[in-house]
């Protein structure tokens, strides 16, 4: 991690250079960089053992231009403001990546949640919803799942939110169990749109996706769904990381059975994992091996400055949030490495945290092929949107996501005429 890594800062770099290249003036975008709110709260929860211990909460809503504020709520021990405030900021431009009509939010608990146990996670969830409940709703603020969050902790969510309100409220957050309101296809949601980025820059590639080499850091919800889809279309994911260190087979690995046993019971690791002709390796060397496409789907700053020259990856698809610093992003660029930026390639999970907000509002249920036919057509729509918007700007994908991102925020707050 490097010392002086300000995820806030780093976004903020990059709206600037896309406001540069679409020639606009300070004056048309400088709210963009501020959050609108932050929430700061302090998390009271009475652990198994009797103590009170008291955690910092979060939310942060960082534009409501172009709709209700939309992001997911992370569970980890490297929560910070700055974090919350730049992830919240990047759900904005994906929202208007994809077009679809939300602003940008997120929010976060300090805690390491895996030290928790089920009883003391309620609680510490539900005494956070409470306290986030005067700046959330169904037509304000919808959270989502983010880092060791869940659809029980989105049911749990939803269960407080609706309980002070009197009144039973599924459209307050996504991501829910499907039988509590959640949306068929929207746990697979984001590896899925990881999948469909993968095959339309694949084709403009000039590469066959059947024996693809595949390297996927992260194990979770969107990496380990991104590499079962990846392998079920005929990739070779050779290696796979978690926070217990990555595993490699030459010869790929099964990935139905790692998803298999990983998803047993909660708290399973890949360090437990075995099989026949699976290697340990870092998580280090799991980002420099020689592959043709290369998953970061764990956490922010993954490939930055120092390890950048020894990305051997053809092809980069950030399925984290924030995964390339800025820096190692000019490097990847100079050694000729396609980077699909996050804000379009894991933007398949809010596009189905939409329909699902869309099913609880109209009380509605789509099956599950009209919601992967609707994902497919937005994501293919996107990809080609932002490919068109490079292109024409003779520029990286991340600055022509940025772009046609930015434009269509300050086209809406010019409309709305909030900047005067
Ligand atoms: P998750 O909690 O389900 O999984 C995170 C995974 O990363 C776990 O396997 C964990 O062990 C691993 N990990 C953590 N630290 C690591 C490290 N240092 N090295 C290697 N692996 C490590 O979380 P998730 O929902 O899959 O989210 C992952 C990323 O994707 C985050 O950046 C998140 O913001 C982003 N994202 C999530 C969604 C979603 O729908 N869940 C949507 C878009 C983007």
């Amino acid at each position: 991690m490097d010392k002086n890594y300000n995820p806030h800062e780093e976004i903020i770099k990059i709206i600037d250079r896309a406001a540069a290249l679409l020639g606009l003036e300070e004056k048309d975008y400088i709210q963009l960089k501020y959050p609108e709110r932050e929430l700061k709260v302090s998390v009271p929860v009475r652990m198994d053992d009797g103590s009170i211990q008291v955690f910092e909460g979060y939310r942060v809503q960082h534009s409501g231009i172009r709709g209700p504020y939309k992001g997911g709520i992370r569970y980890h021990q490297k929560v910070d403001m700055d974090e919350v405030k730049a992830l919240a900021a990047a759900m904005t431009f994906k929202c208007a990546v994809v077009d679809i009509p939300y602003g940008g939010g997120k929010g976060g608990v300090t805690v390491d949640a895996t030290k928790l146990s089920k009883g003391e996670l309620e609680r510490l969830t539900r005494k956070y919803t409470a306290l986030l409940y005067p700046i959330v709703g169904p037509h304000v603020d919808i959270p989502a799942p983010d880092v060791n969050t869940n659809e029980e902790v989105m049911a749990w969510f939803m269960d407080t939110y609706s309980l002070v309100n009197g009144q039973l409220t599924l459209g307050v957050v996504t991501g829910k169990p499907v039988p509590l309101g959640g949306s068929l296809g929207r746990r697979e949601a984001t590896g899925r749109g990881i999948l469909l980025v993968a095959r339309e820059i694949a084709k403009k590639m000039g590469l066959s996706l059947q024996g693809a080499t595949v390297a996927v850091q992260g194990a979770g919800s969107v990496g380990g769904t991104a590499a079962l889809l990846l392998h079920r279309e005929g990739c070779k994911v050779v290696a796979i990381s978690d926070v217990s260190g990555a595993i490699y087979s030459e010869k790929g690995l099964d990935m139905e059975a790692i998803i298999t046993f990983l998803r047993a019971e909660r708290g399973r690791l890949l360090k437990d994992y075995t099989a026949p002709d699976v290697a340990r390796i870092s998580n280090e060397q799991l980002l420099q091996l020689e592959v043709d496409i290369l998953i970061p789907a764990a956490l922010e700053n993954a490939i930055h400055e120092r390890n950048a020259p020894h990305v051997q990856a053809k092809i980069i698809l950030e399925g984290a949030n924030g995964p390339t610093t800025s820096a190692a992003d000019a490097v990847l660029e100079e050694k000729g490495v396609t980077v699909v930026p996050d804000i379009l390639t894991n933007a398949g999970g809010v596009v189905v945290s939409y329909f699902e907000w869309l099913q609880n509002l109209q009380a509605e249920k789509w099956d599950e092929d009209e919601i992967n036919r609707k994902l497919e057509h937005i994501m293919v729509r996107s990809f080609h949107d932002v490919w068109n918007m490079a292109e024409k700007a003779e520029t990286s994908l991340r600055m022509g996501a940025y772009m046609l991102a930015l434009d269509r925020l300050v086209t809406a707050s010019k409309l709305r005429g909030i900047t005067f």
